[in-house]
């Protein structure tokens, strides 16, 4: 059976027939063909994408993953992958045709092999990026990763979107933190690269191409990933401070001091800790008074011993050369959650405050205080009394530059009218992004939500050059159709 564009919509019979087919493959169990059980996979859990599907498919291994592939390929149906549907850009879900089918990795939790020798762990896709991290701390290793979504999102969706978080400074990308992969590629074929290798210079290093395709290129069914030495210490600081001027004054000093000690190095802006505060029941002001920045530092060390006194004497020498105002390192685990949970609710309390518009984006870490001053001029130029919030992992030059609207006495009522600008707002944001050669979408990728704004903004040979790459990997365009490119 084809089930072509053109001859779209298929017979009953032709549906239920590729269900049928599906069902041998994965067993009937593990496809879902009705509205209601399917619902939870079709909509992101802040309803910003909502689509259709002809059904989900949960395969339970790399060769049912193969088949359904293969099918779809012959059928020449689109199919959509998807991990913990925690993606921010709408990439896991399919669209309103209702003519794709949603290929859901959760089922492949499987931890393969430990290799302690070569600190490496292979981990199948659907694994929670908490687990794969619990798997490590049981064998004495740290995997790194970690975001605040960790424990739903999937290992397979953060080396899909090549996901960055909180560890980047110290770590890197997701995609610097693996070694191999497993690919199930459109055809059905199935790409064996697990490697373990530090060195390998054959040709392409292509398990490259497919992190951060979001995908478009391949399905992920497993990965190789780097284990790292556990710390023994961890020390962890909120700082306050004038500006973000400072905050990056700060940071040059922490690297030279600190070196590869520094693990996290995150900014935050006064009127997002407000908003914590206002929103949430419990959180404190962690320093005596109020400032308008502060960054939240974090050292790690594989000593017991010394991180603590040399991480006061670095924020002694900060204070002496007036860098920083005031300074609190955590003298309990629960004071350093109680840090952390100030970082982590600044997403969440922003839907709190009204309309808020949102904005991934990197620039040079240099440029980090002039971009920031002109933002905030052109948007009260635009909009007077926008709100913004801009924070994030200042280290990687990653600045989640967020505009609250204004206050205002109807806030219900002027919301719509707030959120009715929010092309306008990303132009006026993207614009000084573009301007300081940033980059409009720093960690969460383009899915569907920055799909128009890519060509915009992209080199032009560089668009080409991914073209060309779709097209060699999937000529027919069955995976994830209108994301990405
Ligand atoms: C509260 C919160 C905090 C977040 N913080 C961060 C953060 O700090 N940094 C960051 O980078 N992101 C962050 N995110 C975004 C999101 O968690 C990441 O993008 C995550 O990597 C997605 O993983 P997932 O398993 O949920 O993937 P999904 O959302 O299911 O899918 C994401 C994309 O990957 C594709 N995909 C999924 N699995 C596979 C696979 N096995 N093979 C091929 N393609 C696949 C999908 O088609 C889609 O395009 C956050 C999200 C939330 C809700």
């Amino acid at each position: 059976m084809t089930v072509k564009a053109e001859t779209w919509p298929p017979q009953t019979e032709q549906v239920s027939d590729l269900v049928a087919r599906l069902q041998q493959i994965v067993g009937s169990h593990h496809v879902i063909a009705n509205a209601q059980d399917m619902a939870a996979y079709l909509s992101e859990p802040r309803d910003l994408f909502i689509g259709k599907a002809l059904c989900v498919v949960l395969p339970g291994t790399t060769l049912e993953v193969a088949a359904v592939l293969k099918l779809c390929f012959e059928t020449s149906v689109s199919i959509v992958p998807q991990g913990g549907n925690t993606g921010l850009v709408g990439g896991q879900i399919p669209d309103a045709t209702g003519r794709q089918i949603l290929l859901s990795l959760r089922r492949m939790t499987k931890l393969r092999e430990i290799d302690l020798s070569s600190n490496t762990m292979i981990v199948e896709a659907g694994m929670t990026l908490a687990k794969v991290q619990e798997e490590a701390h049981a064998v004495e290793r740290l995997f790194p990763l970690s975001l605040a979504s960790e424990g739903s999102c999937t290992i397979g969706g953060n080396l899909a979107t090549n996901a960055g978080g909180t560890a980047v400074l110290a770590y890197g990308n997701a995609r610097d933190l693996v070694l191999g992969l497993e690919v199930v590629l459109a055809d059905g074929r199935i790409l064996h690269n697990l490697s373990k290798l530090k060195k390998d210079n054959t040709g392409y290093d292509l398990k490259h191409i497919f992190m951060g395709s979001e995908g478009t290129l391949g399905i992920i069914t497993a990965a190789c990933l780097k284990l790292f030495p556990m710390l023994a210490s961890i020390e962890t600081a909120f700082v306050g401070l004038a500006s973000p001027q400072k905050a990056i004054d700060l940071l040059a000093l922490v690297q030279r001091n600190a070196g590869d000690k520094l693990k996290t190095f995150e900014l935050i802006p006064r009127i997002g800790l407000d908003f914590v505060l206002a929103h949430s029941e419990g959180p404190r002001d962690p320093l005596a008074q109020k400032h308008q920045w502060y960054v939240l530092i974090e050292l790690g060390s594989q000593q017991l011993e010394g991180l603590r006194d040399s991480f006061l004497s670095l924020l002694e020498s900060a204070s002496e050369k007036a860098i920083l105002e005031d300074a609190s390192i955590a003298t309990s685990l629960v004071q350093r959650q109680a840090f952390w949970a100030l970082r982590e609710r600044l997403s969440d309390v922003q839907k709190l405050e009204g309309g808020s518009i949102k904005h991934d984006v990197s620039v040079p870490i240099s440029a980090i205080p002039a971009f920031l001053e002109e933002v905030e001029t052109a948007l009260q130029k635009a909009m007077p009394g926008a709100r913004l919030c801009a924070f994030g992992h200042v280290g990687d030059g990653n600045i989640h530059c967020n505009v609250s609207q204004p206050l205002s006495a109807d806030m219900a009522v002027d919301k719509a009218r707030f959120l009715a600008r929010w092309d306008e707002v990303n132009e006026i944001v993207h614009a000084i992004v573009i301007k300081y050669h940033g980059s409009i979408s720093a960690e969460h990728g383009i899915g569907v939500l920055k799909r128009n704004l890519l060509v915009e903004v992209k080199d032009p040979v560089a668009l080409a050059v991914m073209r060309a790459v779709k097209q060699a990997l999937d000529p027919a365009g069955i995976l994830n159709p209108g994301k990405v490119l």
